[in-house]
């Protein structure tokens, strides 16, 4: 103890302003909400405020479907918990990758049993549904999974045509729309998407640590295939499932749905603190207004991308489908990408994303998301990046990206 007083400091974390990818600067609101009283799982006031959750996440989520609570971990337990409970050993999973975390779909379906199919497209671009429907057609899956955004590329694939596509070819649609939902529209039962999982600390501001998901009846259908009740729990026996047991308990569909169901069988024990920040994260933005908050995102990005121009900096990918809460930046050459990180860091207190795979030491990655999407954000964050370039030696004109952003503002009444 002696020899290291530090262990025993207060908590301390230096304040930033988080202009990365995600995750971001938590909503004061919810971090309030994190501080409220804990209840037991199965307190009535604690099974009410899940009620809640769902119906607001329905809402959320544009969905009528009866299911849509949430998975404990991070948006990676929602996507675990939707492929490996759909996932049999030997099934035929089809996933389109466009960037880091459709890599990462292809993993977890593989270790899930998957006979994976990929198709690939560069890393900057998206796929046409044409090209999709060419390898549903060549590979007959019964799942495609795919991403909506995909920060590491700063890239949105569009999805209307997608879930008709899928429902034509018999296969289900899963989509992680963790890094858009809350800032983009994510129309999950318009589009057809019949399991989509999300997070919260992209532009639902809140912190990572639980996996807001939803499937519709069609997914139901295929667990409940799988359905076991844990001994000790059942009635009577342990029930058998009718095909190739779920291999996770934690991330088991079935037993979720139970345990959030009426029936409220016992599971896991819900992470208190994180129910309360996603109910506050889901009546944030529900109060906003979808369209409302979609065109807040909408005005930052042609503000920032404004700003970034007249900084003569590229524009990284394909600028039609480039998601409006994440700009991949193009780092000049001759410039140490992540000294200009450090310093904006140490300087500004103002963290930008770097990027990896393919895109390593190529892009910046600047994210205006959720709570963070504000335009003093977009103008502190153009300003020290301005003041950052010049003294790495990069020539622009001092100020032009701060008074191109403000211009892209005023022109919308701002
Ligand atoms: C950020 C992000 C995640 C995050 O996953 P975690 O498990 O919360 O780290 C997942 N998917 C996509 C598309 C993301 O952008």
């Amino acid at each position: 103890m002696a020899d290291a007083p530090e262990l025993f400091d207060e908590l301390d974390p230096p304040p930033r302003l988080m202009m990365g990818p995600g995750p971001i600067n938590a909503d004061p609101r919810v971090l309030r909400a994190m501080s409220m009283p804990l209840l037991g799982q199965f307190d009535p006031a604690f099974t009410s405020y899940m009620d809640e959750v769902m119906r607001l996440l329905r809402q959320l989520f544009r969905t009528e479907n009866r299911w849509a609570f949430l998975v404990n971990g991070t948006a990676r337990a929602g996507i675990e918990a939707i492929l490996t409970s759909l996932i049999e050993p030997g099934d035929k999973v089809l996933v389109p990758v466009f960037g880091r975390f459709g890599h990462l779909l292809c993993e977890i379906a593989e270790r899930s049993g998957a006979s994976l199919a990929t198709i690939e497209t560069e890393w900057g671009t998206v796929f046409e549904a044409s090209r999709i429907e060419a390898a549903i057609r060549e590979h007959r899956p019964k799942l495609v999974a795919l991403v909506h955004g995909d920060t590491s590329t700063t890239m949105a694939q569009p999805l209307d045509e997608i879930g008709p596509l899928c429902r034509r070819y018999g296969a289900l649609l899963y989509v992680d729309a963790t890094a858009t939902i809350g800032g983009m529209d994510v129309a999950v039962d318009a589009w057809m998407l019949d399991a989509v999982s999300v997070g919260l600390q992209k532009c639902l501001s809140g912190p990572p640590g639980c996996a807001p998901i939803t499937f519709n009846a069609r997914v139901e259908e295929a667990v409940l295939r799988r359905k076991r009740i844990e001994r000790g729990l059942a009635s009577g026996d342990a029930t058998p499932a009718n095909a190739a047991p779920i291999q996770s308990n934690y991330f088991d569909l079935p037993m979720l749905m139970d345990y959030w169901s009426e029936d409220r069988l016992n599971h896991h024990t819900e992470a208190t603190s994180m129910l309360y920040a996603a109910r506050e994260c889901f009546r944030i933005a529900l109060r906003e207004g979808q369209s409302v908050r979609i065109a807040r995102h909408e005005l930052a990005s042609r503000a920032l991308t404004a700003g970034l121009s007249a900084m003569d900096l590229g524009l990284f990918g394909d600028q039609d489908h480039k998601m409006t809460n994440a700009t991949g930046v193009v780092i000049p050459g001759g410039l140490d990408g992540e000294q200009v990180r450090t310093r904006m860091l140490d300087d500004f207190g103002i963290e930008i994303g770097t990027s990896f795979g393919p895109l390593k030491g190529r892009i910046w990655r600047i994210g205006t998301m959720g709570y963070n999407c504000r335009k003093q954000n977009v103008l502190a964050c153009l300003g020290a990046l301005d003041a950052t370039l010049r003294q790495g030696g990069h020539a622009c004109t001092p100020g032009a990206a701060v008074d191109a952003a403000i211009a892209v503002y005023r022109t919308a009444g701002q």
